[in-house]
């Protein structure tokens, strides 16, 4: 038993179903019980909703997200070996576990969940910013989610969060905070998992705001956010030539100084930018 649950300890179900780690689909597996609880907590209270899960490997996460009330999981893993455990899972819960095995990058698993929905993922680092991007643009506002609670490494959590005049500043950051609130939410060091990466990794709670912070298409702001940082220390009036015509009009119409840099502009200011350029 392991703490959590009547469930076997995780290191007894790696050993029982012979799930050494492959690299190739991103495997460090948490085993300590507490700390995927802990993981489950920091999405907040899960009683009312319906989890999304990426990448279940030998469940514990899915064992921190059940213990901790989920109404359902649905967890999509990509690797077969992992099934036999996590069925065991399903039974120990009977009506609230629902494992799909496929590649989570193929399946819309919309119509397998109810709202509200909450995703809650240790992602596979080689497929976890993908993911994070489809989510973060879906094709309207709200999205079907109301939170996700992802892993990353730790320089991809950052980057998430970054804020103007960081270096680590950019599209990611403008991606995740124009439409929601994002923070870290805890750290954890390489020896965690099981094989340890080689870097330290974060978990990121985001928020998804009722409606984007400020208005622009996406398309456009999406187009412009990416020229700008293509070539981060070139002034904006370089950066951005071509995209539109007189492109240093729209910059001033934006509230914004031709000479200004990628990484010193705001959110809002972005937002300004791609209105100028959509008009
Ligand atoms: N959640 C488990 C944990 O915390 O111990 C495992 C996390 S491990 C970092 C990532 C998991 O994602 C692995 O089980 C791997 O097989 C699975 N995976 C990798 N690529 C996937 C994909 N494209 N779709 C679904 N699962 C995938």
């Amino acid at each position: 038993m392991s703490g959590i649950d009547d469930l076997p300890a995780l290191r007894d179900v790696i050993a029982s179903h012979g799930l050494s780690a492959r690299k190739a689909l991103g495997q460090n597996f948490l085993l300590d019980l507490n700390l995927t609880a802990k993981i489950a907590r920091a999405a907040g209270d899960l009683s009312g909703c319906d989890v999304l899960e990426v990448g279940p490997g030998p469940g514990g996460l899915t064992r921190g997200l059940l213990a901790e009330g989920a109404r359902r999981v649905l967890a999509i893993e990509k690797d077969a070996r992992c099934l036999p455990a996590l069925e065991e899972i399903a039974a120990a819960y009977p009506g609230r576990l629902e494992v799909i095995n496929a590649d989570a990058l193929a399946l819309d698993w919309s119509a397998h969940l109810t709202p509200p929905v909450k995703v809650v993922s240790n992602l596979p680092y080689n497929v976890g910013t993908e993911l994070l991007i489809r989510w973060l643009t879906p094709p309207a506002w709200p999205p079907v989610w109301q939170s996700l609670t992802l892993m990353f490494q730790r320089e991809v959590a950052d980057r998430i969060v970054a804020a103007p005049g960081s270096k680590t500043y950019g599209r990611l950051a403008i991606l995740a905070q124009w439409r929601s609130d994002a923070r870290i939410a805890l750290t954890l060091p390489p020896e965690a998992f099981t094989p340890p990466p080689k870097v330290h990794s974060a978990v990121v709670h985001f928020t998804a705001l009722p409606s984007p912070r400020f208005p622009a298409d996406q398309a456009v702001l999406e187009r412009v956010v990416a020229k700008a940082f293509n070539q981060r220390r070139k002034m904006l009036r370089a950066a951005l030539k071509g995209l539109a015509p007189d492109i240093e009009d729209r910059i001033l119409a934006a509230g914004l100084k031709p000479t200004d840099r990628a990484e010193q502009i705001s959110i809002e200011g972005f937002c300004a930018l791609a209105r100028a350029v959509a008009g």
